[in-house]
């Protein structure tokens, strides 16, 4: 435990005063006294995984008040500490954070893996609706991490609901935001649960091919560099990506289980100057070593469609073994994490339905944050602009409720039960007596808001009434109504 106090102290010491100081030390003590009787399945005491959360957002550079709320980010659930008091204790900001994460873990997901693409993004859309603020996934993410690297405490039931979750849900959001590698251990920590079959047999598959082949490209880097200095070519770095396990998996479905057809296990990345020394690199390379024909791409001169850019190509190296390796300037590097998130927004706003109409969903100002995230992790710069970029508002205009059994039903903010019962279906609509929201009675002009359970009480034969048309939100709610109310579709 002192251990983790100390990493995380080191992590945030240079950029705190005096006074930042003792709110982070009151934090540490308010954490162990909330937590004092408490233990983890695991056996250990429960400190410790606030503790480790804590310091996993202490690495990201989030600002302080993000590694408060790490360290109480239970407290509020677990230990019935109520939020006015961590307002006062800390400050708004830290309470708000709170907050937040205990509304998005009280969520009950549905999660199967029978869900649909379109099923899955809704969830991950409600999180962030209900989170109001990035910083609130990212502990999430970290306590998420935490929690599946104990997994093996829980039940065996409980052990695949979590990680189909972390799967289908979470491990996704990561991408998103450009934590790749936040993404991949999570996918890996949850891939053995899920599907256990397929997990055995991939590292059988696999074997020590990534090892061995990590092994025998790090010889290759010494002759590579060689090569390319006496063509007068100064590499800035030459260094390697490991494909994690689960990716591996994804790619074995592609190639029919061939692992030799999985030439990326692990790739050689030589990063230029320029983009002229790009291409006169690839040239000293295809010197060096015969290309594999059809295997050479140009996402320089041709970028894919999220910006990716990048020389690919797969040569026969030294005792014919396959390599594949890519080779891009230093900025091209950094951009090619965030690309892939603002890649992911581009291609789920065009697939999944009902976001056809919403084309204000990924204006380039959505991806400001992620930007704005890497940019002051790489510096550690903080500034209002950077927190104010953290505030999720691409959805202020869309809510996410759920029905009794977890299906979530997207609406627009300000709509009522009565536009919830429409969206279920005509007939419930149309008999509509009474909403219940979270078990609570409601009146049927009731702003919903993100993460409320609807239920909508009906009474057989009951016909809408003429007043509702006063308050529902919708177009399609108030047109639905007036066919009834004209005696054009009778219930
Ligand atoms: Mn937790």
């Amino acid at each position: 435990m002192k251990d983790l106090k100390k990493k995380i102290l080191q992590n945030l010491n240079d950029s705190l005063d005096k006074k930042e100081l003792d709110l982070l030390e009151k934090a540490f003590d308010f954490a162990e006294k909330s937590h004092s009787n408490q233990q983890r399945q695991s056996g250990e005491l429960f400190i410790n995984h606030p503790l480790r959360v804590a310091l996993t957002v202490s690495q990201m550079k989030l600002g302080l008040n993000a590694v408060i709320a790490g360290l109480l980010h239970d407290t509020a659930e677990d230990c019935q500490v109520p939020l006015t008091k961590i307002r006062s204790e800390f400050n708004e900001e830290v309470a708000f954070l709170v907050q937040g994460l205990t509304k998005v873990n009280q969520i009950k997901y549905k999660s199967q893996q029978e869900d649909t693409i379109a099923e899955k993004e809704n969830f991950r859309n409600m999180i962030l609706a209900l989170a109001k603020d990035l910083r609130i996934i990212i502990i999430k993410l970290a306590d998420r991490l935490d929690n599946m690297k104990t997994l093996w405490s829980l039940s065996s039931k409980k052990q695949r609901k979590k990680s189909l979750e972390t799967l289908d849900i979470l491990a996704p959001l990561a991408y998103r935001l450009g934590m790749t590698d936040i993404a991949s251990q999570l996918e890996d920590l949850a891939f053995p649960y899920v599907f256990p079959e397929e997990y055995k047999l991939t590292r059988k598959i696999l074997g020590k091919r990534r090892e061995e082949q990590k092994e025998y490209l790090n010889n290759l880097v010494p002759l590579t560099k060689k090569k390319l200095e006496e063509n007068n070519l100064n590499p800035k770095e030459i260094k390697f990506r490991t494909k994690h396990l689960y990716s591996v998996w994804r790619k074995l479905q592609k190639e029919e289980m061939d692992i030799k057809r999985v030439y990326d296990l692990v790739a050689m990345r030589i990063i230029m100057k320029d983009v002229e020394e790009c291409y006169a690199a690839l040239g000293v390379i295809h010197q060096m070593w015969k290309p594999v024909p059809g295997r050479f791409k140009d996402y320089i001169a041709l970028p894919k469609p999220n910006g990716y850019q990048s020389l690919h190509t797969t040569v026969f190296a030294e005792d014919g073994r396959i390599v594949e390796t890519q080779i891009r300037t230093l900025k091209m590097d950094e951009e090619a994490e965030w690309g892939i998130a603002a890649h992911w927004l581009y291609s789920s706003a065009k697939k999944t339905k009902g976001y056809k109409k919403r084309k204000s969903f990924c204006p380039p100002k959505n991806f400001y944050w992620i930007n704005q995230l890497r940019e002051w992790q790489k510096t550690f710069y903080q500034s209002e602009d950077f927190l104010n970029a953290l505030k999720v508002d691409f959805f202020k205009d869309r809510i996410f409720v759920l029905t009794p059994k977890g299906d979530i039903i997207d609406l627009p903010d300000g709509a009522t039960p009565i536009d919830f019962a429409y969206q279920i279906h005509t007939d419930i609509g149309n008999q509509a007596i009474r909403a219940l929201v979270n078990r609570k009675l409601v009146s049927l002009d009731y702003n919903l808001q993100s993460g409320e359970i609807v239920e909508i009480i009906i009474k057989k034969g009951k016909k809408p009434s003429s007043s509702w048309l006063g308050f529902v939100k919708m177009n399609e709610t108030k047109k639905k109504i007036q066919d009834v109310l004209k005696g054009k579709k009778l219930v």
